[in-house]
């Protein structure tokens, strides 16, 4: 049995990284950060706190994202941070290599994809490596029939990057990536703030304010926030109210873009699959599907019915967990397994 717990599913996002255990689901859930140093250029805080950090750093820390839009950004940084939470989720129980099932978003490149597996490897895992594509592993996770000779629609909106795919039989029929999730709709409030009241905000503050009164679709209520930054004018600190409908136009343009994604993906799915999508929908997973009214922009948009994962945020994780747990029963799903497996 104790060999079987040495097999992890990692969900390796842009804004959190998931692991899940085999036999015990998700055991860690952390943003994906590291503080470093800068002058041993060592880490010095993993994951929650190093979010903690952010922003208020004395100048020798930095607190850094090793991934950006969906891809690996700091080679070095990725595998210190796997390290740590392998390590954590596996709660210092390891005496040989963890198997480790990994998801990477569909749009990357194989030089891209390779930097996942070998960061993986240099974290500890055994080889081979195996590779999900995270849109897959987001209809698996958010209980979608893949395998069934029907086609399922998933939007996965994270933090870097938006997934928008077609699923059947096991593997992805048509699928888009783009470089556009919370994130850009962060940097879409920062950016509004700053044209409209000459106020600096930070990152966090952005993210924050797109939380407490975020919204994709209008509702009855009106909700204000009074929110603090720095005057360009004059440099001093100052603060501001502002209502969730400025916060929706200063999203409206990256919100249109994950918009596109989804309608360029529906005008190539296959006539007999976009029958199927329009009887069961289109569902919504990553942490972008929390966002207030997004389902109902996505059907007023598509026309389709859209509903949200139960647990948005899990779906990828717990997807690559049942693929590692269900190889047999994935092996379509599995990028590259025939090269390692078929032997
Ligand atoms: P990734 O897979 O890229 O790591 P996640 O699926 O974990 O991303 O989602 C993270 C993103 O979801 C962040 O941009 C975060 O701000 C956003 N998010 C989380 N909760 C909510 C919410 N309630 N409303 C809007 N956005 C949210
Ligand atoms: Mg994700």
């Amino acid at each position: 049995m104790s060999l079987f717990t040495k097999d992890i599913g990692i969900d390796l996002g842009t804004a959190n990284t998931l692991v899940y255990m085999r036999g015990k689901g998700i055991v860690l859930r952390e943003p994906s950060v590291v503080a470093v140093n800068t002058r041993t250029e060592k880490a010095r805080y993993v994951g929650k706190d190093a979010k903690q950090v952010i922003g208020r750093t004395p100048g020798s820390i930095v607190a850094v994202r090793p991934l950006k839009e969906g891809v690996i950004a700091d080679f070095d940084l990725t595998i210190t941070m796997l390290q740590e939470f392998i390590h954590k989720a596996l709660k210092g129980r390891i005496f040989t290599k963890a198997r480790v099932t990994i998801c990477i978003p569909s749009g990357v490149t194989p030089v891209e994809r390779n930097a996942v597996r070998e960061a993986a490897e240099k974290a500890g895992a055994r080889h081979p490596v195996f590779i999900v594509e995270e849109p897959m592993a987001a209809a698996i996770g958010a209980g979608l029939p893949t395998t069934d000779p029907t086609g399922s629609m998933i939007v996965d909106i994270g933090g870097g990057t938006s997934e928008v795919a077609v699923v059947s039989l096991g593997g992805i029929v048509t699928s888009r990536s783009v470089r556009c999730a919370g994130d850009s709709f962060d940097a879409a409030i920062q950016n509004y703030i700053k044209k409209k009241y000459n106020l600096l905000i930070g990152e966090r503050s952005a993210e924050n304010i797109k939380l407490t009164i975020g919204s994709a679709f209008p509702s009855e209520q009106e909700e204000t926030m009074e929110i603090k930054g720095r005057n360009l004018l004059n440099g001093l600190p100052e603060n501001v109210t502002i209502t969730s409908t400025e916060v929706r136009d200063a999203m409206a343009e990256p919100l249109a873009r994950v918009i596109d994604a989804i309608k360029t993906t529906l005008e190539e799915t296959p006539p007999e699959l976009s029958a199927d999508i329009i009887d069961q929908g289109i569902t919504l997973a990553g942490g972008g599907a929390l966002l207030r009214g997004i389902d109902k922009l996505i059907n007023r948009e598509t026309g389709m019915p859209v509903y949200i994962a139960e647990f948005p945020l899990d779906c990828v994780a717990e997807g690559a967990g049942k693929v590692m747990e269900n190889m047999d029963k994935y092996q379509d799903t599995l990028v590259e397994y025939l090269k390692y497996y078929e032997k």
